[in-house]
Order: structure tokens, then sequence, then C-alpha cells
């Protein structure tokens, strides 16, 4: 397919030009040059957060009546879905992910308009008895102005799972779109433009995150930082908010653990492994990337993984692939450095560990066995198809190796005995545990970290109070 060859930003309700110039955005199956980005510098971050304020101060997104603004965010989602086959393609063409993971991905983002639509009458205050003198009620008002900064592994998804709740609660946002992948998510801006959302309501620019990243991070006029990315942009990001005393809802990395049983059903396992750490090349915050496997079974479920990891078929996504390339070929030499730390501190590799082809950014899905709980391999977010798998013999020191991380965004536990299981549930330190089937759940399921995976939640209800403030209104009778 040839794509569009330049997009431009979406400010104050105009597709612009950027102030930066121009981004080029590459093909990472083929390292070609795919198309261009408009490039927002401070200036446009400037003009987007002078839109969204006035929006904001117009109250035309407040005016529209709960319902309605719910029936547009929905609109948006139907719009999306509309034109599925186009959006998965370019996405498949900037991200290097299979065909059919791009179009899981933009069911995905239209399934988050749906339900967060379908929420927007739900938001209700309550009253409070003062006696029979006084009238007190409790109301929530949209925080305002939004800002979204947005990595590049899920861009479509992650961005529809901030700003859906974000429109339905009555705030005006501003969205950073990531470097690598900035093609497929302006399709958001397309749809809220097609909806009816006011000037302002919603602005999209792609910009450097040192800078234009940078700017809306410290920018004085955002009430919101919705941030997704990596721990140390998280950290930045917090502390350039906090200077401004602006809250933040931070969705970081992640090192999860499966803790697998004696008893687990492996070929269930193996199918997980297949899921949670081989889809989109293991470029997933939530990836399954160390499995604790209990003694008595480890080399079978080692001889399992390989056997899968040896199966998948590794091409263009555009072609008939079971995984795909990685987004660029600085994330496929990261993940390349970290296999061959791993390889020098003695764990054992068992398969993979290598990149097929040059010109494209592809890895092989890698497994290590053998991994101790010192090694580096053990605690480094890989950010790509790399399983660490770690041997044990009790319960208790399995729970001890999974919480042995900075991070908790996500766990599991295989096994058949439910007692252990949530026994385990209950023990590990992380914001979202599966059993017996690695993402479990959907856009109504809350989602987010414990310790540096980051904080507030997304998904589900609990995601739209990120988007309100509680008034309080009392009076006397
Ligand atoms: P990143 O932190 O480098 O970039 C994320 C976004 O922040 C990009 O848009 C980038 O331009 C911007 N940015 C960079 N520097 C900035 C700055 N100083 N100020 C403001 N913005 C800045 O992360 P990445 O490499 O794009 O994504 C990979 C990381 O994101 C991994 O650690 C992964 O686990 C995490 N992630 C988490 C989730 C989640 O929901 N928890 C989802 C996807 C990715």
């Amino acid at each position: 397919m040839a794509i569009q060859g330049y997009w431009q930003s979406y400010i104050n309700g105009e597709w612009v030009d950027g102030a930066g110039g121009r981004l080029a955005v590459d093909n990472p199956s083929t390292g070609e040059h795919l198309a261009d980005v408009a490039l927002a510098d401070a200036a446009d971050v400037e003009k987007a957060m002078r839109a969204a304020r006035a929006c904001v101060e117009s109250r035309a997104l407040t005016a529209i009546t709960p319902v309605e603004r719910g029936r547009m965010v929905r609109a948006m989602g139907d719009w999306i879905l509309a034109r599925k086959d186009e959006i998965a393609e370019v996405l498949t063409l900037e991200s290097g992910k299979p065909l059919f993971e791009s179009k899981i991905e933009v069911d995905g983002a239209a399934r988050f308009l749906e339900y967060f639509g379908n929420q927007a009458d739900t938001l209700e205050g309550k009253s409070i008895p003062l006696g029979d003198d006084y009238y007190d009620f409790t109301t929530y008002e949209p925080m305002g102005t939004v800002v979204h900064i947005i990595p590049w592994n899920f861009p479509i998804d992650t961005l529809a799972r901030g700003l859906a709740p974000a429109l339905v609660a009555g705030n005006a946002n501003v969205i950073k779109t990531p470097e690598l992948t900035p093609l497929t998510i302006i399709y958001i801006a397309r749809a809220a433009e097609a909806a009816g959302f006011p000037p302002g309501a919603v602005n999209l620019m792609c910009g450097y995150g040192h800078e234009a990243g940078a700017a809306l991070a410290a920018h004085p006029d955002a009430n919101l930082q919705v941030f997704t990315g990596s721990v140390a942009t998280g950290i930045s990001v917090a502390t350039a908010a906090a200077k401004n005393v602006v809250p933040c809802v931070l969705e970081l990395g992640g090192k999860s653990a499966a803790v697998v049983y004696d008893d687990a059903d492996i070929e269930n396992l193996i199918e997980n492994v297949r899921w949670a750490l081989f889809f989109h090349a293991g470029q997933i915050c939530s990836a399954m990337s160390r499995v604790l496997v209990h003694e008595k079974i480890y080399d079978d479920v080692i001889d399992a993984v390989r056997a899968k990891a040896e199966q998948m078929k590794i091409a263009p996504g555009i072609e008939d692939a079971d995984m795909g390339a990685m987004t660029s070929l600085g994330q496929r030499d990261r993940a390349a450095s970290i296999v061959e730390k791993a390889v020098a501190e003695g764990a054992q590799l068992v398969t993979g560990g290598s990149a097929p082809d040059n010109s494209g950014a592809f890895y092989k899905p890698t497994l290590f066995a053998n991994v101790t709980p010192e090694m580096d391999i053990a605690h480094t977010e890989v950010f790509g198809p790399v399983l660490a798998a770690i041997p044990f013999k009790t319960d208790a020191e399995a729970l001890a190796i999974a919480n042995d991380s900075q991070y908790g965004l996500v766990g599991g536990v295989f096994t058949k005995d439910l007692s252990r299981a949530m026994r385990t549930a209950q023990s590990i330190q992380a914001g979202q545990i599966f059993v017996n089937e690695w993402f479990i759940g959907g856009a109504q399921v809350p989602f987010g970290g414990y310790k540096k995976s980051g904080y507030g939640r997304e998904k589900g209800r609990d995601a739209l109070l990120n988007y309100v403030q509680t008034k309080n209104i009392g009076i006397k009778i």
C-alpha cells in the first residue's frame, strides 16, 4: 500500500505544519523511508496549550451533555473501526508488528472509545448530611487541560485509553505522539474532528521528547499529566509536574514474572508465553519477561518454550508473520546488548540471541535458562522477545524472586490449585495478577503498577476518576 507521504499536526481544530519542520518515519521491517510527519517544537506546544485552555474557558465541552459527549466518543470508535484495514496497514508499516496484531490494536482502541463513551453519564456526585439548616453535595468537574505523552509500542491503543475517559469527563487535551510511530495515532485526531469535537478539545502533534515532550511536561497551564513510557522519562515528567503542583498518571515499565508450579498445564503455559512475550516482539510493558518454574517441571518447560520459539515465523508484518520486526534498529540493538551481557554473566542461551537480518530490525525469539536472581537479565527490562527462565524449589522462594524487582506492573500464576494461586496472587507486588491466562481482562479492568511501574490506574471505572476533581458545594438554607 502506498501511504500518504506527509502527515500534519492537529492544533485548535486545524491541520498545520510543524514549527520544527518535518520528521522522517521509517519502516523497521525494511529500513526504508515511509513518510514524514510535521515536527512540533515548543512554539507549537504553546499554541496547542492555549487552544486547549480557550476550549476549557469557553465551556464548549461541558455545555455538551454527558450523554452526548459519550456518544461523540463512541462515534470516534465507530469511525476508526470503519477504517480498520487501512489504519492497521499503516500501523504495521510504521511499527513492524504483524498485520493481525495491528488489527487487534485498532479493535482495542475502538473498544476504549466504546467503553468510556458508555460511562459518560455515570460520573455522579453525592449529597452529604449536615442537618436541617444545610444542603451539601459534591460534583465531579473536569481537570481542565490534560497532557498525554505517548510511547511508540501501542500508539493508538495507549492514546485511546487515556483520551476516551478524558473527553468523556469534559477535558481539553494536548497530545504528544511518539517519534518512531507517529502516523496511525493521527487517525484519532481525524476521528475527533469527524465526531464534531470543538476546536482545542483534541490537539495532537509529534515532537521530540526532550523538546515538545519536556515543554508539555513542564507547562504551567497543564492540569493533569498522563504519561506512558520508561521509568527515567516518567521521573522527569513527574518532577516537572511537581514544580507546578500538577498530578500525574504514570504507566511505566515492567519485568513481570509468571510463577509456574509443578502442577501447571505446560501446554497452556507455552501458549501464554507465545502471546505474552512474542506478541509485538516482546515490546510490551506487561510482557511475561520472567518465568519462574518449579524445578520438577523446569526441563520440560525449557524444551517446550524452545520448540515454540523456534516454530515462530519471523517476517515483515505486512506478510503472513507470527512475529514481525522490532520497532527500530536502536531497540533491537539495545535488546542485543542485554542478551550479550546475560551470556557474559553465565546465563544459558537455549535459543535465539541473534538478529537474522540487518536491513530490518528483526530479533529472534530468545530463551535463557538457569538465570539466577543476581544476573542483570533477571532485572533489566529488555523490551524485546527475550525470556529469562529461573528455577525454584519452594513457593516462598518463588515469591521472593518474583518480588525482587524495582517493577510491579503485572504478574501471573500457573497452577491447578486455586488456594496456591490465591496465596500467590495476594503476595505478588503488582497491580494486576493473571491466573492461568496472561492478559485476562480488557478495557473494563483496571491496569497500573506498583513500585517503579508507576501510579494511578488506567482502564476500568477507576480510570475515569483520574480525569475529574471533586467539588463540594454547601448551602445554608
Ligand atoms: P520513553 O520514556 O523514551 O518515551 C515515551 C514518550 O516520552 C515518548 O513520546 C517520548 O518522546 C517522550 N519523552 C522522552 N523524553 C521526554 C522528556 N524529557 N519529557 C517529556 N517527554 C519525553 O519510552 P519509550 O521508549 O517510548 O517506551 C518504552 C518504555 O515505555 C518501556 O519502559 C515500557 O515498559 C514503557 N511502557 C509502559 C506502558 C504501560 O502502560 N505501563 C506501555 C507502553 C510502554
